[in-house]
């Protein structure tokens, strides 16, 4: 299978902006392991601005332009040079593609990054993509990497779409504030009541919440892709859904 796995700031590093180590070093071992059964993955990461917080000693996340992209460039360099550490550890190579809004609505520019991402993925590689923070003002802006990773996983054909969130799926209410809620394990079809289920962001440090979660299930399932919403607290999950077990929430493509 060619899976596309999305991971949020609050996945990869504490409220402090600093990295969760043993989540990194887990999800790191565990995606490892999926490619050398034979799966192929792509990694869509979150963290640069979070990171960079943490290592320049912010005291939260920047709301100014400069300062989100001078968080931005040095948590995404303290980012690959994690990804590139432990993924090294397991054989297996890492690449860069940062982009922008521009690189993804742009036929021209789109087909560049596609033609970078096929021919590492023939080449073994394991390819990490994030907004390109550091150039993205607003009128070039993606967003969010709930929306990144469902056009890259459209883009690359993949089987599966995974988002690792703080969250481990969607839920009839809010659970953080509805002791009734209860996880809904598939959903076949993204109705207005669902929509209306979705809030804003949950986290301070992320930008993505259920809404933007949701808009990206509605894009991969138009193009007959699986997309499954699950927690990122145990990147062992992974296994379960690359199986095709339970596990978060799973909604269906239908192509
Ligand atoms: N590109 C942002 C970062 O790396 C995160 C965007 C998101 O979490 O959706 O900090």
């Amino acid at each position: 299978m060619r899976i596309v796995v999305k991971v949020g700031t609050t996945t990869l590093a504490h409220t402090t902006g600093r990295l969760n180590i043993r989540r990194v070093e887990q999800l790191c071992k565990v995606l490892s392991d999926l490619k050398n059964a034979g799966h192929e993955i792509v990694l869509v990461s979150s963290g640069a601005i979070g990171m960079g917080v943490g290592k320049l000693g912010l005291r939260e996340r920047p709301q100014d332009m400069p300062t989100k992209q001078a968080a931005a460039a040095v948590g995404q360099c303290e980012l690959m040079y994690v990804y590139d550490k432990l993924f090294s550890e397991y054989h297996h190579t890492v690449a860069q593609i940062l982009l922008t809004g521009s690189d993804v609505r742009d036929a021209q520019r789109q087909e560049n990054f596609h033609n970078t991402l096929f021919r590492l993925l023939e080449l073994g590689a394991l390819p990490i993509l994030n907004e390109n923070d550091t150039v993205a003002t607003e009128e070039i802006v993606i967003g969010d990497n709930d929306t990144l990773a469902a056009i890259i996983a459209v883009s690359v054909r993949a089987d599966l779409l995974i988002l690792l969130s703080d969250i481990d799926g969607l839920y009839t209410a809010d659970p953080r504030t509805d002791k009734t809620a209860r996880l809904i394990p598939t959903v076949s079809e993204i109705t207005p009541e669902l929509l209306a289920l979705a809030g804003g962001s949950g986290s301070g440090l992320g930008t993505g919440g259920m809404a933007t979660k949701l808009r990206a299930a509605q894009t991969v399932n138009a193009s007959g892709i699986d997309m499954v919403i699950a927690s990122g607290a145990d990147p062992d999950i992974l296994y379960r859904i690359a199986a095709g077990e339970p596990a978060g929430t799973r909604f269906t493509g239908r192509c």
